[in-house]
């Protein structure tokens, strides 16, 4: 049996010339944590050429929906982002990962901090009944450049806390922190800067980071991820895997070559 499945894509949006979204067809078969990533692509030359995606839609929703990046000359987003409606997609038949809930010990706050495309897997996660029922308090953080990389700004904004599962939840519980920085914008600075400084805490009127209570996720680049990990650690926040439950979970949004 192949590693994928044969997927149709439903849907096409561009947000900016190098990011874009698209929704697909989703076998019952396919399985998986809100938070996982799975390999898709397309075929070239009749071989799968294919690279890691989170997952954006939850689990329960019947289509699946990806965000992606186009990298000039990259081998797969060079030709991905010319997908069109009706096209074919790969999707790997097992998703995985370590940005889940389950590997993360009882807290009060979550907090969810991405850059870039490292929004994907929270965004599932923010549409998670269970994200609400194990924490008090989520904070989702997304770092772009520009304000107009800020994907999903007005779903999270205006439609999430009118969503038929988990509006209420996300009205009461969810708080949404856009920062840019290249550009004026409400929120500016690096997501790194912002966390070490303590501004995202002032700016939302929540506490200190606190081993105690809060459990962090972090989905950005390598250096983003490296920079957050020794920060959270000199707090006293234990990392988490998929063996052992910990206050902080960590994926790379992308690789460096
Ligand atoms: C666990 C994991 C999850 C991922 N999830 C996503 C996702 O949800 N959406 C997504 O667009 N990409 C994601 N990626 C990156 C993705 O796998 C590919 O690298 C990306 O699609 C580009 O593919 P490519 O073949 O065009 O270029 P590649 O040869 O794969 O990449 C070329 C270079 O482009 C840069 N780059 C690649 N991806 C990104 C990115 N997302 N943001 C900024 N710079 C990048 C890096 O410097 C990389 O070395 C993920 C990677 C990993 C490891």
């Amino acid at each position: 049996m192949s590693a994928f499945n044969e997927e149709k894509v439903l849907s096409v949006h561009h947000w900016t010339d190098k990011l874009f979204t698209f929704t697909t067809t989703r076998a019952t078969s396919l399985r998986f944590s809100n938070g996982h990533f799975t390999m898709i692509g397309l075929r070239v030359d009749g071989k799968p050429l294919v690279r890691a995606y989170s997952i954006v839609s939850a689990n329960y929703e019947e289509h699946l929906e990806f965000l992606s990046i186009k990298v000039p000359d990259g081998p797969l987003t060079s030709r991905l982002q010319h997908i069109q409606v009706g096209d074919t997609v790969l999707v790997g038949r097992k998703p995985t990962g370590t940005l889940v809930i389950d590997y993360l010990l009882p807290g009060k706050r979550l907090y969810l901090l991405s850059t870039g495309t490292g929004l994907a897997p929270f965004m599932s996660i923010v549409r998670d009944p269970e994200t609400y029922q194990k924490f008090e308090q989520v904070i989702l953080v997304h770092g772009v450049r520009q304000k107009d990389e800020l994907a999903y700004h007005d779903l999270l904004v205006e439609h999430m806390p009118e969503h038929e599962l988990v509006g209420d939840q996300v009205a009461s519980q969810l708080r949404y922190y856009p920062t840019v920085t290249r550009e004026a914008y409400r929120n500016m600075g690096r997501v790194t800067e912002l966390m070490e400084t303590g501004k995202i805490f002032d700016d939302l009127a929540l506490p200190a980071l606190d081993a105690a209570h809060d459990r962090v996720m972090i989905c950005g680049s390598p250096g983003m991820l490296r920079d957050l990990k020794h920060m959270l650690e000199a707090r006293g926040l234990a990392e988490g895997n998929t063996q052992a439950p910990g206050a902080f979970v960590i994926e790379r949004a992308f690789a460096e070559q």
